[in-house]
């Protein structure tokens, strides 16, 4: 009899368990829009050019080892990465007051961001939006915070709920931890305006919040990177701190790599260095160093102009994709004549279109047309391709009609 007889089987992860349920079926036409992963016009998962360049860089250079980072990770690539969010001629990085460490992609970041506030920050809720992704909770609930939410998202207008937003963050406590999607909001696809974004960030300084911003897909959602950080960089602006998480997951296609970093703006050199040596005591006994391959492919790119030039034409060639494909979907339903106003496909950003459809729509597109999708009906806008936006358009028009 085993010792762990007792042990009950856990249910799949709710997004990751879409993927399972897909690999299952044995139809020719299935289709998987549930996990946030980039595919071509022919479906296939994508290696960026310069990434295989890269890659052919550091398989040449003989003098490389496979010695121990530190544990704060390969400074170059941290110092490279806070360039890259924050700006290159960002004050705070130029006065030293950022810490940045390298970390396992955006949720080893939020991870390590959250042990370190449960351990030395006087305030130990975070809020979140409802809805957000929905690993956030766990991380954040396992790092040792309490979760709240704050209002983000309107049905009604698959839009952002601004007035519900402003009301929960004005009457959440002084100085709670605000966690923001820097961009491409995940999973609505929906971001507050340059307008709404100043109004939020004053908001937050006036309750002395501290914005913890994941940054997942910066380049990804507009196609240039300046831009997809631009709320971030307003923050920074103000002179206040605040935390960072960065993802190289989608916008260097390097998921399997586990290549992030954590950067937390403070308001001294001095308080930056001491917050530094704490995140190294949160490290240490996690995983005492972070992976140095894709931080190394990372450092490559970001260090050589002629590499970087070339990753920002395949990044924005990326985006383009994923915004033509929320174009051919949305003139697909107009020509089905699929009742509703689909506008919102064509308005919100970044890889997912919160569709609108509920879980019995959702569970009847995937048993009729063997189409896979979270139950919220979040879709992956990656996953679709010219030839599969009429199979989805069927599907989409038989569900609610
Ligand atoms: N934050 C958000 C909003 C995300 O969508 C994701 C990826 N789905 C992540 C963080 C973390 O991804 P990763 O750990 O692969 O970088």
């Amino acid at each position: 009899d085993s010792v762990f007889s007792h042990v009950a089987r856990a249910p799949e992860d709710p997004i990751l368990g879409v993927t399972v349920a897909f690999n299952k079926d044995p139809s020719p036409v299935k289709l998987n829009l549930g996990v946030g992963a980039y595919r071509t016009e022919e479906g296939k998962p994508l290696v960026l050019n310069v990434v295989r360049q890269a890659e052919q860089q550091l398989i040449n250079d003989r003098a490389r080892v496979k010695e121990y980072l530190p544990i704060v990770g390969l400074v170059e690539f941290n110092k490279l990465s806070a360039k890259l969010i924050f700006g290159a001629d960002s004050p705070a990085i130029l006065e030293n007051r950022v810490t940045t460490v390298q970390c396992l992609s955006g949720t080893g970041s939020l991870r390590v961001g959250g042990e370190f506030l449960a351990r030395h920050y006087h305030q130990h809720t975070i809020y979140i939006p409802k809805p957000t992704w929905g690993n956030h909770p766990k991380v954040f609930t396992l790092a040792g915070l309490s979760v709240k939410y704050y209002r983000y998202y309107d049905p009604a207008t698959r839009g952002l709920d601004f007035q519900g937003l402003l009301e929960d963050l004005g009457s959440a406590p002084l100085g709670a931890v605000v966690l923001l999607h820097a961009c491409a909001h995940n999973p609505t696809g929906v971001d507050p305006t340059i307008q709404q974004w100043e109004q939020i960030r004053q908001l937050i300084r006036s309750r002395r919040q501290l914005p913890f911003f994941d940054s997942a897909y910066q380049g990804f959602a507009s196609g240039n990177l300046d831009a997809d950080a631009q709320s971030i960089r307003s923050f920074v602006a103000d002179g206040g701190e605040c935390l960072v998480a960065q993802s190289y997951a989608k916008n260097m296609g390097l998921y399997g790599e586990r290549v992030g970093a954590l950067s937390i703006v403070c308001r001294t050199a001095d308080v930056a260095g001491r917050v530094e040596s704490q995140l190294k005591l949160v490290i240490r006994p996690m995983y005492s160093n972070p992976p140095i391959h894709g931080a190394s492919i990372v450092a490559a790119i970001l260090r050589d102009r002629e590499m970087y030039n070339e990753w920002t034409i395949e990044l924005k060639a990326m985006a383009d994709r994923i915004i033509s494909m929320r174009h051919q979907l949305f003139d697909a339903l107009r020509a089905r004549g699929t009742p509703g106003d689909w506008s919102h496909i064509i308005k919100q950003i970044g890889m997912f279109t919160f569709t609108g459809l509920n879980s019995q729509q959702v569970a009847f597109m995937t048993k009729e047309y063997h189409i896979y999708m979270t139950s919220d009906g979040r879709i992956s806008m990656a996953g679709l391709s010219s030839k599969t936006v009429p199979h989805l358009a069927d599907a989409i028009h038989a569900a609610v009609a």
